[in-house]
Protein backbone atom coordinates (compact mmCIF):
# COMPACT_ATOMS: atom_id res chain seq x y z
CA UNK A 1 0.00 0.00 0.00
CA UNK A 2 1.53 3.27 -1.27
CA UNK A 3 -0.09 6.17 -0.16
CA UNK A 4 2.27 8.83 -2.50
CA UNK A 5 1.53 10.46 -5.23
CA UNK A 6 3.26 8.59 -8.32
CA UNK A 7 5.73 11.69 -9.93
CA UNK A 8 3.30 11.99 -12.95
CA UNK A 9 0.35 13.03 -10.32
CA UNK A 10 2.67 15.91 -8.72
CA UNK A 11 3.44 17.14 -11.68
CA UNK A 12 0.53 17.09 -12.98
CA UNK A 13 -1.01 18.92 -9.81
CA UNK A 14 1.93 21.12 -9.58
CA UNK A 15 0.87 22.59 -12.74
CA UNK A 16 -2.67 22.57 -12.48
CA UNK A 17 -1.91 24.48 -9.07
CA UNK A 18 -0.24 26.74 -10.32
CA UNK A 19 -3.07 27.55 -13.14
CA UNK A 20 -5.31 27.96 -10.39
CA UNK A 21 -3.42 30.16 -8.22
CA UNK A 22 -2.23 32.48 -11.46
CA UNK A 23 -5.61 32.34 -13.62
CA UNK A 24 -8.72 30.96 -12.06
CA UNK A 25 -8.52 32.65 -7.97
CA UNK A 26 -8.06 35.93 -9.03
CA UNK A 27 -11.16 35.96 -11.48
CA UNK A 28 -13.23 34.50 -8.85
CA UNK A 29 -15.04 37.47 -8.06
CA UNK A 30 -15.66 39.00 -11.70
CA UNK A 31 -17.28 35.46 -12.21
CA UNK A 32 -19.67 35.85 -9.19
CA UNK A 33 -20.55 39.58 -10.01
CA UNK A 34 -21.31 38.46 -13.64
CA UNK A 35 -23.75 35.71 -13.00
CA UNK A 36 -25.55 37.37 -10.36
CA UNK A 37 -26.29 40.52 -12.27
CA UNK A 38 -29.34 39.65 -13.93
CA UNK A 39 -28.85 41.67 -16.89
CA UNK A 40 -26.50 38.61 -18.09
CA UNK A 41 -29.14 35.95 -17.41
CA UNK A 42 -28.06 32.87 -19.71
CA UNK A 43 -24.59 34.31 -20.76
CA UNK A 44 -21.54 33.07 -20.99
CA UNK A 45 -19.18 34.88 -18.56
CA UNK A 46 -16.27 36.02 -21.02
CA UNK A 47 -13.63 35.23 -18.33
CA UNK A 48 -14.65 31.67 -18.51
CA UNK A 49 -13.93 31.51 -22.10
CA UNK A 50 -10.80 33.46 -22.07
CA UNK A 51 -9.44 30.88 -18.94
CA UNK A 52 -10.62 27.89 -21.36
CA UNK A 53 -8.29 28.97 -24.52
CA UNK A 54 -5.03 29.32 -21.85
CA UNK A 55 -6.10 26.25 -20.03
CA UNK A 56 -6.08 24.08 -23.35
CA UNK A 57 -2.70 25.44 -24.47
CA UNK A 58 -1.67 24.83 -21.24
CA UNK A 59 -2.54 21.06 -21.83
CA UNK A 60 -4.73 20.69 -18.81
CA UNK A 61 -7.49 19.46 -20.52
CA UNK A 62 -10.19 16.54 -20.59
CA UNK A 63 -8.45 15.34 -17.46
CA UNK A 64 -11.28 13.76 -16.39
CA UNK A 65 -11.76 11.11 -19.39
CA UNK A 66 -9.77 7.70 -18.18
CA UNK A 67 -7.01 6.15 -20.04
CA UNK A 68 -9.46 3.33 -20.97
CA UNK A 69 -10.94 5.71 -23.65
CA UNK A 70 -8.01 5.08 -25.85
CA UNK A 71 -7.53 8.05 -28.43
CA UNK A 72 -10.22 10.47 -26.81
CA UNK A 73 -8.23 10.44 -23.38
CA UNK A 74 -5.36 12.45 -21.74
CA UNK A 75 -3.81 9.41 -20.30
CA UNK A 76 -4.68 9.79 -16.42
CA UNK A 77 -6.34 6.47 -14.54
CA UNK A 78 -8.99 7.19 -12.23
CA UNK A 79 -6.78 6.93 -9.40
CA UNK A 80 -4.30 9.46 -11.15
CA UNK A 81 -7.44 11.91 -11.79
CA UNK A 82 -9.17 11.91 -8.27
CA UNK A 83 -6.26 14.25 -6.60
CA UNK A 84 -6.54 16.41 -10.02
CA UNK A 85 -9.96 16.82 -9.30
CA UNK A 86 -9.88 17.44 -5.70
CA UNK A 87 -7.58 20.72 -6.84
CA UNK A 88 -10.42 21.79 -9.39
CA UNK A 89 -13.30 21.33 -6.44
CA UNK A 90 -11.74 24.01 -4.57
CA UNK A 91 -13.78 25.94 -7.04
CA UNK A 92 -15.95 24.38 -8.69
CA UNK A 93 -16.77 26.57 -11.89
CA UNK A 94 -13.41 25.78 -12.77
CA UNK A 95 -13.99 22.53 -13.99
CA UNK A 96 -15.04 24.17 -17.22
CA UNK A 97 -12.41 26.04 -17.53
CA UNK A 98 -10.55 22.33 -17.81
CA UNK A 99 -13.58 20.84 -20.02
CA UNK A 100 -14.47 18.35 -17.25
CA UNK A 101 -17.46 19.78 -16.22
CA UNK A 102 -20.95 18.26 -15.28
CA UNK A 103 -23.04 17.15 -17.33
CA UNK A 104 -20.85 17.42 -20.66
CA UNK A 105 -18.10 14.59 -18.87
CA UNK A 106 -20.46 12.10 -18.16
CA UNK A 107 -22.13 12.80 -21.83
CA UNK A 108 -18.74 12.66 -23.23
CA UNK A 109 -17.80 9.18 -21.17
CA UNK A 110 -21.38 7.57 -23.00
CA UNK A 111 -20.33 9.12 -26.44
CA UNK A 112 -16.54 7.71 -26.34
CA UNK A 113 -17.86 4.60 -24.89
CA UNK A 114 -20.82 3.73 -26.57
CA UNK A 115 -21.50 6.37 -29.86
CA UNK A 116 -21.11 5.32 -33.42
CA UNK A 117 -18.59 7.12 -35.26
CA UNK A 118 -21.05 9.66 -36.71
CA UNK A 119 -22.15 10.59 -33.54
CA UNK A 120 -18.52 10.94 -32.45
CA UNK A 121 -17.89 13.32 -35.44
CA UNK A 122 -20.90 15.08 -34.95
CA UNK A 123 -21.08 15.46 -31.01
CA UNK A 124 -17.97 14.14 -29.20
CA UNK A 125 -15.33 15.74 -30.83
CA UNK A 126 -17.03 19.42 -30.74
CA UNK A 127 -17.42 18.68 -26.65
CA UNK A 128 -13.97 17.59 -26.35
CA UNK A 129 -13.10 20.85 -27.89
CA UNK A 130 -15.08 22.60 -25.39
CA UNK A 131 -16.83 24.36 -28.73
CA UNK A 132 -20.74 22.86 -28.00
CA UNK A 133 -22.11 21.67 -23.90
CA UNK A 134 -24.69 19.31 -23.44
CA UNK A 135 -27.80 18.37 -21.50
CA UNK A 136 -28.78 14.97 -20.07
CA UNK A 137 -32.15 14.43 -19.70
CA UNK A 138 -33.67 11.87 -17.52
CA UNK A 139 -35.94 13.13 -14.58
CA UNK A 140 -39.46 13.52 -14.70
CA UNK A 141 -41.56 16.22 -12.62
CA UNK A 142 -44.88 13.24 -12.53
CA UNK A 143 -42.63 10.44 -11.62
CA UNK A 144 -40.34 9.20 -8.88
CA UNK A 145 -37.21 9.56 -10.85
CA UNK A 146 -34.66 8.74 -8.34
CA UNK A 147 -36.00 4.82 -10.14
CA UNK A 148 -35.21 5.46 -13.51
CA UNK A 149 -37.36 2.32 -14.42
CA UNK A 150 -40.31 5.28 -14.01
CA UNK A 151 -39.24 7.05 -16.87
CA UNK A 152 -42.31 7.97 -19.00
CA UNK A 153 -41.38 10.40 -21.87
CA UNK A 154 -42.05 8.45 -24.91
CA UNK A 155 -39.53 7.71 -27.89
CA UNK A 156 -41.51 6.12 -30.90
CA UNK A 157 -40.23 4.68 -34.59
CA UNK A 158 -41.73 6.40 -37.54
CA UNK A 159 -40.21 5.06 -40.57
CA UNK A 160 -36.63 7.00 -40.27
CA UNK A 161 -36.82 9.07 -37.19
CA UNK A 162 -37.58 8.37 -33.80
CA UNK A 163 -40.84 10.39 -32.49
CA UNK A 164 -40.28 11.92 -28.71
CA UNK A 165 -43.35 13.22 -26.05
CA UNK A 166 -43.26 13.66 -22.63
CA UNK A 167 -41.87 16.46 -19.63
CA UNK A 168 -38.33 16.21 -18.23
CA UNK A 169 -37.38 18.70 -15.69
CA UNK A 170 -33.70 19.17 -13.90
CA UNK A 171 -32.33 19.16 -17.19
CA UNK A 172 -29.22 21.02 -16.02
CA UNK A 173 -27.19 23.16 -18.54
CA UNK A 174 -30.20 23.32 -20.92
CA UNK A 175 -29.68 27.28 -20.70
CA UNK A 176 -26.50 27.60 -21.46
CA UNK A 177 -25.61 29.58 -24.66
CA UNK A 178 -23.10 26.64 -26.07
CA UNK A 179 -25.95 23.63 -25.33
CA UNK A 180 -26.54 22.16 -28.88
CA UNK A 181 -27.25 19.17 -28.00
CA UNK A 182 -29.11 16.45 -25.31
CA UNK A 183 -29.19 13.23 -24.22
CA UNK A 184 -32.15 11.68 -23.29
CA UNK A 185 -33.64 8.96 -21.80
CA UNK A 186 -37.48 7.46 -22.74
CA UNK A 187 -39.91 4.73 -23.54
CA UNK A 188 -38.96 2.39 -26.90
CA UNK A 189 -39.74 -1.09 -25.96
CA UNK A 190 -42.88 -0.96 -23.22
CA UNK A 191 -43.43 -4.26 -23.30
CA UNK A 192 -39.83 -5.35 -22.46
CA UNK A 193 -38.76 -6.31 -19.26
CA UNK A 194 -38.28 -3.63 -16.91
CA UNK A 195 -34.76 -2.57 -17.65
CA UNK A 196 -35.18 -2.98 -21.30
CA UNK A 197 -37.20 -0.59 -22.24
CA UNK A 198 -35.54 2.54 -22.18
CA UNK A 199 -33.18 3.82 -24.28
CA UNK A 200 -31.23 7.32 -25.07
CA UNK A 201 -31.05 9.11 -28.18
CA UNK A 202 -29.39 12.37 -29.00
CA UNK A 203 -31.88 15.34 -29.33
CA UNK A 204 -30.41 18.38 -31.14
CA UNK A 205 -31.10 22.05 -28.67
CA UNK A 206 -32.62 23.59 -31.76
CA UNK A 207 -35.01 20.64 -32.52
CA UNK A 208 -38.72 21.78 -33.13
CA UNK A 209 -41.50 21.15 -30.83
CA UNK A 210 -38.69 20.81 -27.75
CA UNK A 211 -40.34 23.99 -25.80
CA UNK A 212 -38.00 25.29 -22.69
CA UNK A 213 -41.53 25.61 -20.29
CA UNK A 214 -39.28 27.45 -17.36
CA UNK A 215 -35.87 27.75 -15.62
CA UNK A 216 -36.23 25.91 -12.39
CA UNK A 217 -35.03 27.70 -9.36
CA UNK A 218 -32.45 26.59 -6.95
CA UNK A 219 -32.85 27.88 -3.15
CA UNK A 220 -33.43 31.00 -5.19
CA UNK A 221 -30.85 31.24 -8.07
CA UNK A 222 -31.04 29.99 -11.93
CA UNK A 223 -27.70 28.45 -11.43
CA UNK A 224 -26.93 31.28 -14.55
CA UNK A 225 -25.39 30.12 -17.62
CA UNK A 226 -26.41 26.59 -17.55
CA UNK A 227 -29.69 26.45 -15.71
CA UNK A 228 -31.97 23.97 -14.88
CA UNK A 229 -34.58 23.68 -17.60
CA UNK A 230 -38.18 22.33 -17.35
CA UNK A 231 -39.02 20.76 -21.36
CA UNK A 232 -41.91 19.52 -22.98
CA UNK A 233 -41.57 17.22 -26.11
CA UNK A 234 -44.18 17.77 -28.76
CA UNK A 235 -43.61 15.24 -31.43
CA UNK A 236 -39.78 15.95 -31.21
CA UNK A 237 -38.38 14.29 -34.88
CA UNK A 238 -35.00 13.11 -34.50
CA UNK A 239 -33.10 10.47 -37.26
CA UNK A 240 -33.11 7.09 -36.13
CA UNK A 241 -29.62 6.99 -36.14
CA UNK A 242 -29.74 9.42 -33.05
CA UNK A 243 -30.24 6.14 -31.00
CA UNK A 244 -27.26 4.90 -28.96
CA UNK A 245 -26.26 1.79 -28.91
CA UNK A 246 -29.35 0.79 -29.86
CA UNK A 247 -33.49 0.41 -28.77
CA UNK A 248 -33.33 -1.17 -24.83
CA UNK A 249 -30.13 -0.37 -24.20
CA UNK A 250 -30.81 2.70 -21.79
CA UNK A 251 -29.98 1.06 -18.29
CA UNK A 252 -26.62 -0.03 -19.69
CA UNK A 253 -25.78 3.16 -21.19
CA UNK A 254 -26.86 4.81 -17.79
CA UNK A 255 -24.57 2.14 -15.77
CA UNK A 256 -21.38 3.08 -18.17
CA UNK A 257 -22.50 6.55 -17.46
CA UNK A 258 -22.69 6.73 -13.69
CA UNK A 259 -19.89 5.12 -12.49
CA UNK A 260 -16.58 7.70 -13.30
CA UNK A 261 -18.49 10.82 -13.09
CA UNK A 262 -19.58 9.76 -9.59
CA UNK A 263 -16.02 9.60 -8.38
CA UNK A 264 -15.67 12.80 -9.47
CA UNK A 265 -18.18 14.49 -7.75
CA UNK A 266 -17.34 13.30 -4.05
CA UNK A 267 -14.13 14.69 -5.20
CA UNK A 268 -15.12 18.10 -5.92
CA UNK A 269 -16.85 17.92 -2.21
CA UNK A 270 -13.26 17.22 -0.88
CA UNK A 271 -11.95 19.71 -2.70
CA UNK A 272 -14.65 22.16 -1.41
CA UNK A 273 -14.45 21.08 2.11
CA UNK A 274 -10.82 21.44 2.32
CA UNK A 275 -10.78 25.37 1.13
CA UNK A 276 -13.41 26.04 3.71
CA UNK A 277 -11.50 24.20 6.62
CA UNK A 278 -8.43 26.14 5.38
CA UNK A 279 -11.01 29.87 5.40
CA UNK A 280 -11.98 28.61 9.06
CA UNK A 281 -8.80 28.48 9.77
CA UNK A 282 -7.41 31.37 8.86
CA UNK A 283 -10.45 33.25 9.74
CA UNK A 284 -10.21 31.75 13.59
CA UNK A 285 -6.77 33.26 14.11
CA UNK A 286 -7.95 36.99 12.58
CA UNK A 287 -10.93 37.04 15.01
CA UNK A 288 -11.09 38.15 18.28
CA UNK A 289 -14.14 37.94 19.89
CA UNK A 290 -14.47 38.45 24.19
CA UNK A 291 -10.73 39.31 24.67
CA UNK A 292 -9.60 36.20 22.57
CA UNK A 293 -8.95 34.37 19.45
CA UNK A 294 -11.77 32.43 17.65
CA UNK A 295 -8.94 30.14 17.14
CA UNK A 296 -8.68 29.70 20.91
CA UNK A 297 -11.69 28.80 21.96
CA UNK A 298 -12.35 25.10 22.28
CA UNK A 299 -15.72 24.96 20.49
CA UNK A 300 -13.96 26.29 17.12
CA UNK A 301 -10.22 24.18 17.41
CA UNK A 302 -12.86 21.56 18.01
CA UNK A 303 -15.11 21.89 14.66
CA UNK A 304 -11.42 22.57 12.97
CA UNK A 305 -10.48 18.89 13.99
CA UNK A 306 -13.16 17.43 13.63
CA UNK A 307 -13.68 18.59 9.49
CA UNK A 308 -10.30 17.40 9.15
CA UNK A 309 -10.94 14.42 9.90
CA UNK A 310 -13.84 14.24 7.73
CA UNK A 311 -11.86 15.03 4.87
CA UNK A 312 -9.33 12.81 5.22
CA UNK A 313 -11.53 10.45 5.63
CA UNK A 314 -13.97 11.15 2.56
CA UNK A 315 -10.33 11.85 0.93
CA UNK A 316 -9.24 8.30 1.18
CA UNK A 317 -12.23 6.67 0.59
CA UNK A 318 -12.28 8.34 -2.69
CA UNK A 319 -8.98 7.39 -3.88
CA UNK A 320 -9.88 3.89 -2.84
CA UNK A 321 -13.10 3.98 -4.85
CA UNK A 322 -11.26 5.20 -7.89
CA UNK A 323 -8.77 2.70 -7.47
CA UNK A 324 -11.13 0.18 -7.87
CA UNK A 325 -12.23 1.60 -10.65
CA UNK A 326 -9.34 1.23 -12.09
CA UNK A 327 -8.71 -2.38 -11.21
CA UNK A 328 -12.39 -3.94 -11.92
CA UNK A 329 -14.59 -1.25 -13.70
CA UNK A 330 -17.49 0.75 -12.67
CA UNK A 331 -19.46 -2.53 -11.84
CA UNK A 332 -16.76 -4.07 -9.55
CA UNK A 333 -15.98 -0.79 -7.79
CA UNK A 334 -20.29 -1.01 -6.93
CA UNK A 335 -20.37 -0.63 -3.39
CA UNK A 336 -17.15 1.97 -3.23
CA UNK A 337 -18.79 4.16 -5.69
CA UNK A 338 -22.24 4.14 -3.49
CA UNK A 339 -20.13 4.61 -0.09
CA UNK A 340 -18.16 7.87 -1.91
CA UNK A 341 -21.94 8.99 -3.34
CA UNK A 342 -23.17 9.00 0.78
CA UNK A 343 -19.73 10.25 2.03
CA UNK A 344 -19.40 13.58 -0.20
CA UNK A 345 -22.07 15.86 -0.39
CA UNK A 346 -22.60 15.28 3.16
CA UNK A 347 -19.24 16.00 3.77
CA UNK A 348 -19.74 19.39 1.95
CA UNK A 349 -22.71 20.24 3.88
CA UNK A 350 -21.50 19.47 7.40
CA UNK A 351 -17.89 21.10 7.08
CA UNK A 352 -19.88 24.40 5.39
CA UNK A 353 -22.11 24.19 8.21
CA UNK A 354 -19.05 24.98 10.43
CA UNK A 355 -17.54 27.28 8.39
CA UNK A 356 -20.54 29.39 7.94
CA UNK A 357 -21.25 29.29 11.87
CA UNK A 358 -17.29 30.44 12.15
CA UNK A 359 -17.83 33.32 9.60
CA UNK A 360 -20.39 34.83 11.13
CA UNK A 361 -22.70 37.08 9.15
CA UNK A 362 -19.97 36.91 6.17
CA UNK A 363 -20.37 32.68 6.47
CA UNK A 364 -24.02 33.38 4.89
CA UNK A 365 -23.16 36.51 2.59
CA UNK A 366 -22.05 36.22 -0.96
CA UNK A 367 -18.83 37.46 -0.21
CA UNK A 368 -17.24 33.97 0.24
CA UNK A 369 -17.54 30.85 -1.51
CA UNK A 370 -19.26 28.86 1.52
CA UNK A 371 -22.45 29.80 0.79
CA UNK A 372 -22.52 28.31 -2.71
CA UNK A 373 -20.97 25.79 -1.73
CA UNK A 374 -23.33 24.80 1.12
CA UNK A 375 -25.95 24.83 -1.30
CA UNK A 376 -23.83 22.68 -3.87
CA UNK A 377 -23.64 20.36 -0.70
CA UNK A 378 -26.68 20.38 -0.16
CA UNK A 379 -28.25 19.61 -3.44
CA UNK A 380 -25.72 17.06 -4.25
CA UNK A 381 -27.25 15.06 -1.66
CA UNK A 382 -30.84 14.83 -4.29
CA UNK A 383 -29.13 15.46 -7.46
CA UNK A 384 -26.57 12.82 -7.71
CA UNK A 385 -29.19 10.18 -6.22
CA UNK A 386 -30.96 10.66 -2.98
CA UNK A 387 -28.87 9.60 -0.08
CA UNK A 388 -31.18 6.93 0.60
CA UNK A 389 -31.07 5.27 -2.57
CA UNK A 390 -27.48 4.48 -2.33
CA UNK A 391 -27.69 3.69 0.92
CA UNK A 392 -30.42 0.92 -0.28
CA UNK A 393 -27.78 -0.35 -2.44
CA UNK A 394 -25.05 -0.12 -0.26
CA UNK A 395 -26.57 -2.14 2.35
CA UNK A 396 -27.67 -4.68 -0.14
CA UNK A 397 -24.58 -5.60 -1.40
CA UNK A 398 -22.88 -5.50 2.09
CA UNK A 399 -25.66 -8.54 3.41
CA UNK A 400 -24.32 -10.43 0.42
CA UNK A 401 -21.15 -10.36 1.40
CA UNK A 402 -21.39 -11.14 4.70
CA UNK A 403 -23.69 -13.65 4.23
CA UNK A 404 -20.71 -15.02 1.60
CA UNK A 405 -18.70 -14.96 4.92
CA UNK A 406 -21.25 -16.56 6.99
CA UNK A 407 -22.12 -19.37 4.49
CA UNK A 408 -18.05 -20.18 4.26
CA UNK A 409 -17.65 -20.47 7.73
CA UNK A 410 -14.88 -17.43 8.52
CA UNK A 411 -14.57 -14.46 10.75
CA UNK A 412 -16.56 -15.81 13.62
CA UNK A 413 -20.33 -14.93 12.19
CA UNK A 414 -22.10 -17.37 13.70
CA UNK A 415 -25.80 -16.77 13.71
CA UNK A 416 -26.60 -14.99 17.10
CA UNK A 417 -30.70 -15.46 16.95
CA UNK A 418 -33.54 -16.79 17.86
C1 LIG B 1 -29.76 20.94 -8.89
C2 LIG B 1 -30.21 19.67 -9.54
C3 LIG B 1 -29.68 19.32 -10.77
C4 LIG B 1 -30.13 18.16 -11.42
N1 LIG B 1 -29.66 17.87 -12.69
C5 LIG B 1 -30.20 16.84 -13.37
C6 LIG B 1 -29.86 16.61 -14.74
O1 LIG B 1 -29.00 17.30 -15.32
N2 LIG B 1 -30.51 15.64 -15.43
C7 LIG B 1 -31.45 14.85 -14.84
O2 LIG B 1 -32.01 13.99 -15.51
N3 LIG B 1 -31.80 15.03 -13.53
C8 LIG B 1 -31.21 16.00 -12.80
N4 LIG B 1 -31.58 16.22 -11.48
C9 LIG B 1 -32.64 15.40 -10.90
C10 LIG B 1 -32.19 14.39 -9.87
O3 LIG B 1 -31.42 13.37 -10.49
C11 LIG B 1 -33.45 13.86 -9.18
O4 LIG B 1 -34.02 14.94 -8.46
C12 LIG B 1 -33.17 12.69 -8.28
O5 LIG B 1 -32.81 11.54 -9.03
C13 LIG B 1 -34.40 12.35 -7.41
O6 LIG B 1 -35.54 12.18 -8.18
P1 LIG B 1 -36.88 12.95 -7.75
O7 LIG B 1 -36.58 14.40 -7.63
O8 LIG B 1 -37.95 12.55 -8.68
O9 LIG B 1 -37.19 12.45 -6.28
P2 LIG B 1 -38.04 11.16 -5.90
O10 LIG B 1 -37.61 9.99 -6.72
O11 LIG B 1 -39.47 11.54 -5.88
O12 LIG B 1 -37.53 10.92 -4.41
C14 LIG B 1 -37.87 11.83 -3.36
C15 LIG B 1 -37.31 11.34 -2.06
O13 LIG B 1 -37.84 10.06 -1.75
C16 LIG B 1 -36.91 9.36 -0.94
N5 LIG B 1 -36.60 8.05 -1.56
C17 LIG B 1 -36.55 7.76 -2.87
N6 LIG B 1 -36.17 6.47 -3.04
C18 LIG B 1 -35.98 5.96 -1.81
C19 LIG B 1 -35.61 4.69 -1.32
N7 LIG B 1 -35.30 3.69 -2.17
N8 LIG B 1 -35.51 4.51 0.03
C20 LIG B 1 -35.81 5.53 0.88
N9 LIG B 1 -36.16 6.75 0.47
C21 LIG B 1 -36.26 6.97 -0.86
C22 LIG B 1 -35.65 10.20 -0.86
O14 LIG B 1 -35.64 10.93 0.35
C23 LIG B 1 -35.80 11.12 -2.04
O15 LIG B 1 -35.09 12.34 -1.90
C24 LIG B 1 -31.11 17.34 -10.79
C25 LIG B 1 -31.61 17.68 -9.53
C26 LIG B 1 -31.18 18.83 -8.91
C27 LIG B 1 -31.76 19.19 -7.56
Amino acid sequence: MDFDYSPKVLEAKAKLEAFMDEQVYPAEREHHDFVMDQNNLWKQPPIVEELKVKARASGIWNWFLPAEYGEFSPGFTNLEFAPLAEVMGRLPWSFEVFNCSAPDRGNMEVLAKFGSKEQQDQWLRPLLEGRIRSTYAMTEPQVASSDATNMQLTIVRDGDEYVLNGRKWWSSNIMHPHNEVLVTMGVTNPDAPRHQRHSMVLVPRDSPGLEVVRAVEVFGNYHSPAGHGELAFHDVRVPVDNIILGEGQGFTIAQGRLGPGRFQYAMTNVGMAQRMLELMCARAEQREAFGRKMSEQSSVRQDIARARCQIEQARLLVFKAAAEMDKSGAKGARDYISMVKIVGPKLAHDVAERAMQIFGGKGVSGDTPIADMYVLGRLMRIADGPDEVHMNQLAKLTMAQAEIERLAGRGGIDWYGD
